[in-house]
């Protein structure tokens, strides 16, 4: 994909891993001041600054926020690596002048850097932003909300990530997934929802070729909690990015490179087909088959048969550093999910932390077979 070479030229090597904070936003957004329009929208519940930064002038508006659940970073490093590439677009220059002349960008990188500091989805009073669109009882709902008011976008962006539990048929996991959010109970599809559908359906289709069948949508379930509900109520097609799990990529660097593809083909700069909405419809619905870890064939406790064991990580902050904490999430003989990594136990006898009893959500600190040995990389990824 030529597209690689240009995002090894302009990716923004100073963000990395899961545990994005305001502080390392700061620097960045220091510099893209000389070449950018920046703003303090308002502040979060601690007193943090909500920045916007504004790119070109047109009369199409799109406006897109990231970090609204603080842990939820992966598009937040894409965005930086957009910025970026907007600031130096190579050989693309043409197709980006040609966007900032037909579009003005408003992007709130960090809607909630109060959750972002203690790796929390919620805010600092313990509030789920993206259930507040109605209540509005939060400063950074307040915020977006007025930011959504005055800038009065012809197109929403609500980004975020997803848990690695998801995946698509195949089985492949769901690196990226999307929604048109509905706009009513009926989940009609209303003019906003099918530009909406339009957009994420030319997204797909122009990734296939790199992510062919790690691309899905989400249940479209109506909620006047939510944000993107909210807005497509109003009128404006809204899109629900959720970036996922790609193989091996717990720091999600290759699944922020597919968010940032998905930018430059949403924005019509590595693309220029135009699907009919209805291809929405072929994107296949996640599902919720996946597990970190799934043992087979290991005999636990007092049972004679060997059964599956499924081990999801949890992903905690410890003195600034994040730790994907092992626990043990379901059991069975035939369990229906699938590891990102799968071992085969081979009939043996296992301990967890020691002990034949094993018990769901119990933190795995030891994982060893009875007879002598630790079971490897088990906790490697
Ligand atoms: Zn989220």
């Amino acid at each position: 994909m030529k597209l690689q070479h240009l995002y090894d030229t302009i990716k923004n090597n100073s963000l990395s891993g899961r545990y994005i904070t305001l502080s390392d936003l700061f620097p960045i957004l220091e510099k893209l001041s000389a070449t950018c329009a920046m703003t303090v929208e308002g502040h979060s519940v601690l007193g943090a600054n909500l920045y916007s930064v504004r790119w070109g002038s047109g009369p199409n508006k799109i406006l897109a926020w990231s970090q609204m659940h603080g842990n939820e970073s992966t598009t937040t490093k894409a965005l930086f690596d957009l910025f970026a590439f907007l600031d130096s677009p190579g050989n693309l220059k043409a197709a980006v002048d040609s966007f900032l002349e037909k579009n003005t960008l408003l992007v709130l990188p960090m809607l909630n850097p109060d959750g972002a500091e203690t790796y929390t989805r919620e805010n600092a009073n313990q509030i789920d932003l993206n259930r507040d669109a109605k209540k509005r009882s939060q400063p950074e709902s307040q915020v977006l909300r007025s930011v959504f008011e005055r800038f009065k976008p012809d197109l929403c962006l609500n980004l975020h990530d997803q848990r690695t539990i998801y995946g698509l048929p195949g089985p492949k996991s769901a690196t990226l997934s999307f929604l048109a959010p509905a706009a009513n109970k009926k989940r009609s599809l209303t003019a906003s929802r099918k530009q909406s559908m339009q957009y994420i359906a030319t997204i797909a289709a122009t990734l296939s070729e790199g992510l062919a069948g790690h691309i899905g949508r989400y249940d479209d379930t109506f909620n006047e909690y939510c944000v993107g509900d909210t807005f497509q109520r109003l009128g404006v097609p809204t899109i629900l990015f959720e970036a996922g799990h790609y193989p091996n990529d717990y720091q999600r660097e290759e699944t922020r490179k597919y968010v940032f593809f998905a930018f430059l083909a949403l924005f019509q700069i590595s693309v220029t087909t135009n699907l009919d909405y209805r291809a929405y419809f072929d994107i296949p619905e996640n599902n919720k088959m996946y597990r970190d870890v799934v043992l087979r064939n290991a005999l636990v406790s007092n049972n004679e048969r060997p059964i599956s064991l499924a081990i999801q990580y949890k992903e905690e902050l410890h003195q600034e550093t994040l730790r994907w904490v092992p626990y043990l999430d379901a059991l069975g003989p035939d369990l229906p999910l699938i590891g990102h990594k799968e071992i085969d136990i081979a009939g043996q006898q296992i301990l967890i932390n020691s002990h034949e009893n094993v018990f769901v959500n119990e933190e795995i600190v030891t994982l060893t077979y009875k007879n002598g040995g630790s079971i490897e990389d088990f906790l490697s990824f």
